[in-house]
């Protein structure tokens, strides 16, 4: 064994080794120093946007989730938000129902506004917000109660109705927005969770119209359900566009292509580009945008 060629393919291989470091080094800090000032366009006209949203941070106790996130959801638009698990699409929109005030170790710090009012003045009071801006979870969670007790629940809670007759206007014409009424009309009775996953869901869209809302927030709400319950949805999201504003977050960006307007994308809880949803797909300004959509991670 000739010792000094070990000794030199092994300093060379050291060497390589170092080399092989330092790269990893430089990719990990070109990524920390990469530019992730949003690009595109959060920011929509007064006369458009129906909510904004300006420096919102979020912390939950010492941890950032939400870094500095500005950004205007339109009025009659599905604006989708996509990104890698963890990078604080549901936390954000969470933040947009106060639906991060149920949890104790998180604060949100900035400036979200409903139509010009600011929904984190502490005179606010968050049960009629909520019901201005409805939200619909990931998995489908009717009311143990009869289809027609989880649409008219909100309605009464809210004095929106005053009898018998306007409840049942109201049960109607819910159920008919949400695509459901023809397949529960006979059976307003029967229990909303005996229905099916993709049933349920859109029973719970109904809950969230029933009550006259301005914006609905979709968390995945297609992610328990089979294509054919899926397609409905992402159907019935097109239509309910015409009256209402929509912000969903979604782990499928062929669902994201197929229903939303604009599209914002979200990376380590910061927000990186938002754009049309045709160009966000086809032609990203952000190097993260790009890689996550060509599926280089995420
Ligand atoms: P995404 O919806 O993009 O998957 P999340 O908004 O759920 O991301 O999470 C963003 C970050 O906040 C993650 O690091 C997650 O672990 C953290 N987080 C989310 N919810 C909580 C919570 N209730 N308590 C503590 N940390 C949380």
């Amino acid at each position: 064994m000739n010792t000094d060629t070990t000794i030199d393919e092994n300093a060379a291989l050291m060497g390589e080794a170092v080399d092989k470091e330092a790269n990893i080094e430089d990719e990990l800090h070109e990524l920390e120093s990469e530019d992730t000032e949003t690009v595109g366009k959060p920011l929509l006209s007064p006369e458009k946007s129906r909510m904004t949203s300006r420096n919102v941070f979020v912390y939950y106790g010492d941890k950032m989730a939400i870094d500095n996130i500005s950004l205007d959801i339109g009025k009659n638009e599905v604006l989708s938000m996509i990104g890698p698990s963890g990078c604080g699409k549901s936390t954000f929109l969470r933040c947009l129902n106060r639906m991060n005030d149920t949890i104790d170790i998180c604060r949100v710090d900035g400036e979200i506004k409903l139509d010009k009012q600011d929904i984190y003045d502490p005179k606010l009071d968050v049960v009629p917000l909520r019901a201005r801006v409805g939200m619909v979870f990931q998995k489908p969670n009717p009311f143990p109660k009869s289809i027609y007790d989880n649409i008219a629940y909100g309605p009464r809670i809210h004095g929106m109705v005053d009898n018998k007759s306007e409840t049942d206007e109201v049960v109607e014409t819910s159920l008919q927005r949400a695509g459901l009424w023809d397949e529960v009309k006979d059976r307003l009775d029967a229990p909303g969770t005996g229905l099916s996953g993709g049933q349920q869901q859109r029973l719970c869209i109904a809950r969230a119209i029933a009550v006259n809302p301005e914006v609905i927030l979709m968390d995945e709400p297609c992610s328990a359900l089979d294509p054919i319950a899926t397609a409905k949805i992402e159907e019935l999201i097109d239509e309910l566009r015409e009256e209402f504003t929509i912000a969903i977050v979604t782990h499928s960006m062929q669902q994201a292509a197929r229903v939303s307007q604009r599209t914002a994308y979200f990376h380590l809880g910061k927000l990186i580009e938002v754009g049309k949803t045709d160009k966000i797909f086809t032609n990203p300004e952000h190097k993260l945008t790009e890689d996550y959509i060509t599926g280089r991670f995420g």
